[in-house]
């Protein structure tokens, strides 16, 4: 199609908005983008959209999470700043209302975490859809997107569906983790071709792994209050308290998936198995314990002091002290062990490099290269990312699917305002239409 403005002729392009990627991010932008007259497409690699969205949260969705913006911004590691703006703009209550007035409704779990009500990822999925539908954005299918080039301000989109044009450029296309969804990167080489960097992609939320692993016997257990905290170099790095849970291979539950973002080679993690006590206030209760009640067998002793039973054992078993042993026949010497294994319980931990059970991926487009308010590239003009392909991860508990709303509706409000600018241009500059 041929317009001519000011004299000249100039090519117009297929789409006003290409959105690479029919995530949650890709999908929500495009609905935030709607303005009547604005042809705004998407190109999806699957032959579905969504596919992340509906394994999320086992199939439940946890959306987001409740709580002030300013509480949110802590759960993004230390790219957590990044977000304010978009935090700001669209937040929790933003996503809460926006799916409540689409007959969604959505409660709060005890622990803050967001689901809806019915606990179907997949009505979250179809209101997207929907919206998409009724705003009469395009979407392509089985069309994964190639190679990007930026040409006399156009973006030059090849691949599976053919080749299209867009005067601007949105990538959505997620990060590295669970790639039989889709997302398997993609969008760090496109942005790489338009000459931006990309902090290097690991796996996050992911269990942590040891070796050795020495809780493979009581795989299934759940520790509810557990601090688990990463050291390196002799330093503690970082720390998290909640649930654990021992599988058969790694520590899985929130305060170690919340903390495997961070893991790298030669660090060391150490288990607090009852923060809730004070060391030397808990060395006091249990000689009370052992003195008031000597004959009792020493595992049962511990799970007094709110131990489960097969991890009491279990930590005997490490410690090589017989599970028959009673109360008043423990030594001081394996009463400092237990104590020393219950509060700094240490572990050699390693990475783990498995996209392949990781929630979420860390490292993506460096933060650096792109204008946080606006979500669009410092490089190129016209380039704009949403979700998780930037280099933002958040904790387990809906953090990541609100980050990926939030950007994308920030990414929306600015594309909009440039629109809003390049109609004003058009008007002042185009010639009157009985002259053409
Ligand atoms: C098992 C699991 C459970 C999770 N549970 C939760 C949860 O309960 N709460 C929460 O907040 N977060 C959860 N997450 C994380 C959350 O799902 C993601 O952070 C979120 O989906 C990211 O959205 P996105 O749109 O940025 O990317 P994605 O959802 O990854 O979507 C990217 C899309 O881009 C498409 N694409 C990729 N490359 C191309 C290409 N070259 N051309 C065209 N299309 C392309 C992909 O096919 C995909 O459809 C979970 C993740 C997993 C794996």
């Amino acid at each position: 199609m041929r317009r001519r403005v000011k004299g000249v002729t100039e090519v117009k392009p297929d789409f006003d908005l290409l959105i690479i990627g029919a995530g949650p991010a890709g999908l929500f932008a495009a609905i935030q983008c709607h303005v009547p007259g604005r042809r705004i497409a998407i190109l999806e690699k699957n032959r579905k959209a969504g596919r992340k969205l509906l394994v999320s949260g086992s199939g439940q969705c946890n959306i987001t999470h409740a709580g002030p913006v300013s509480e949110f911004l802590d759960h993004y590691g230390n790219n957590g700043e990044f977000l304010k703006p978009a935090l700001r703009n669209f937040n929790n209550e933003d996503l809460i209302a926006f799916f409540r007035e689409r007959n969604i409704e959505l409660e709060e779990r005890e622990d803050g975490k967001i689901f809806p009500k019915n606990r179907r990822a997949a009505d979250i999925l179809q209101v997207l859809l929907d919206e998409c539908r009724r705003n009469k954005v395009s979407i392509f299918f089985n069309s994964g997107a190639e190679k990007i080039e930026y040409k006399d301000n156009l973006f030059l989109i090849k691949g599976k569906g053919g080749t299209f044009t867009s005067k601007l450029c949105l990538l959505a296309t997620g990060g590295k983790s669970y790639p039989a969804t889709g997302s398997t990167g993609d969008g760090y080489a496109f942005a790489r071709q338009l000459g931006h960097s990309v902090v290097d992609p690991r796996p996050a939320l992911v269990q942590i792994t040891a070796d050795p692993y020495p809780f493979n016997a009581i795989a299934g257990v759940a520790l509810p209050d557990c601090a688990v905290s990463l050291w390196r170099n002799g330093r503690k790095f970082s720390e998290r308290r909640g649930e654990v849970l021992f599988t058969h291979s790694g520590l899985s539950g929130p305060a170690a998936l919340n903390l495997s973002r961070y893991i790298m080679k030669r660090d060391c993690l150490k288990l607090c198995f009852l923060p809730r006590f004070e060391r030397k206030q808990f060395e006091t209760d249990l000689l009370d314990s052992i003195r008031n009640r000597g004959r009792s067998l020493l595992k049962n002793l511990l799970g007094e002091f709110g131990l489960p039973k097969s991890l009491a054992e279990h930590l005997l078993f490490l410690l090589r002290i017989d599970l028959k042993t009673t109360a008043n026949s423990l030594s001081k010497e394996s009463r400092n062990k237990i104590v020393n294994a219950l509060f700094e319980f240490e572990m050699p931990v390693k990475p783990s490099g498995d996209f392949n059970a990781a929630m979420a991926t860390a490292g993506g487009i460096a933060l650096s290269e792109i204008d946080k308010n606006k979500m669009e590239s410092r490089i190129v003009p016209g380039l704009y990312f949403a979700g998780e392909v930037m280099d933002i991860d958040g904790d387990t508990g809906g953090y990541n699917l609100q980050a990926a709303f939030s950007t994308a509706a920030l990414t929306a409000s600015a594309i909009k305002r440039q629109w809003g600018k390049c109609s004003q241009e058009d008007n002042a500059t185009a010639e009157p239409a009985d002259e053409r």
